[in-house]
């Protein structure tokens, strides 16, 4: 993708931002179309029905009357997919602006879904139970993420611990706490916070990590270099947390729809090759690479094809080592059958993988 503003050496890694953007997207849109939020519940007789459509509050009727398991699973697929869609809005919007050189708006909107939107998610992940009954039948003040005294620096590090350990690559993402300082910790000069208090406000007086120099306004008088830098920072900052973002959303994602151990593999060694074009340098990133073309040519010696239907003309297209390979490095395959582009930004959960004559 051609970008009019962005600098030429950030066109890659915001293709990739897109696609992340994209992939969640895709989650959203699958939850609408498989109703992923929706849940049938049999009662045995008229007047449970009648009961439960009384009930003011159908989470606590459910509890109330031996059914939590529904419940809580309801309530979490509910909450995932409200908290995903609210994340993706103020991310698009940031990306938007980054592109377009508007670099303090472009911070100003990651802070909510980074530091808020990404924490529920996680502690959704980490303790459902957990975020299920403060939610219900806690104080408001329980739930409340910012609140320092509720979600201590501790906490907040255990919550983020038990989400990577619930997802695929979470950890690795996160070495070293990475992920988690760039969010949290204001007092490193890595960390978003500093950057995020300087872009909300002219003058910031309360930390010396990040104070206003006498005489000047935040980011008001910066000239081209500093520009440069803040721009410089936010596409080696946010590849990171968004390839982080997918992990913990896929954890979510996976528990909401039936997927094959094929189907899921692909979609991570997909991404994983993405991510790995950004970082050439990083080893284990180049252990990916190749993986994802070993895998279809096992399997086609096994006679089983992957196939993606054509967004166009709903014919299948094949995923062999070409198709493979355009996905790794474009956003579109051109369908054989149609000629024209099928979007392969998607998570993907019906390959149909079917056997080979
Ligand atoms: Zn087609």
């Amino acid at each position: 993708m051609k970008y009019e503003k962005l600098p030429r050496e950030y066109w890659e890694k915001h293709d990739y931002l897109l696609f992340v953007y994209d992939v969640l997207g895709d989650m959203l849109r699958k939850a609408d179309k498989l109703k992923l939020s929706d849940f049938e519940i049999e009662f045995d007789t008229e007047e449970i029905v009648r009961d439960f459509e009384k009930a003011e509050d159908m989470f606590d009727w459910l509890d109330r009357n031996n059914h939590h398991g529904i419940s809580l699973k309801m309530f979490k697929n509910h909450t995932f997919f409200s908290l995903l869609k609210d994340f993706c809005f103020f991310i698009y919007e940031s990306l938007s602006c980054a592109s377009r050189g508007k670099v303090t708006v472009a911070y100003s909107l990651l802070r909510k879904p980074i530091r808020d939107n990404l924490l529920y998610l996680e502690w959704l992940l980490a303790d459902p139970e957990e975020f299920y009954q403060t939610f219900l039948y806690g104080a408001v003040e329980d739930c409340d993420v910012a609140n320092t005294k509720k979600f201590t620096w501790n906490r907040k590090k255990k919550i983020v611990q038990a989400a990577c350990d619930k997802s695929y690559m979470g950890d690795s993402l996160n070495s070293d706490n990475i992920v988690f300082n760039f969010r949290f910790d204001g007092k490193s000069d890595l960390g978003l916070q500093r950057i995020w208090n300087q872009s909300m406000h002219l003058v910031t007086t309360h930390s010396d990590h990040y104070k206003t120099e006498d005489g000047n306004l935040n980011f008001i008088f910066a000239d081209e270099e500093i520009w440069l830098n803040f721009w410089n920072y936010y596409y080696t900052v946010l590849p990171q947390i968004m390839a982080y973002v997918l992990e913990i959303c896929e954890a979510l994602f996976i528990d909401t729809v039936d997927i094959t151990d094929i189907e899921l593999l692909f979609n991570r060694l997909l991404r994983f090759e993405k991510y790995a074009k950004l970082h050439p340098h990083i080893e284990t990133m180049s252990e990916v690479e190749g993986k994802l073309f070993e895998v279809i040519e096992m399997l086609d010696k096994d006679s089983i094809n992957l196939r993606m239907k054509c967004e166009n003309c709903g014919k299948e297209i094949t995923i062999d080592n070409k198709v493979a390979n355009e996905m790794i490095s474009s956003w579109f395959v051109a369908c054989p059958n149609c000629q024209l582009e099928h979007n392969i930004c998607k998570y993907f959960i019906d390959l149909g993988v079917a056997k080979m004559n």
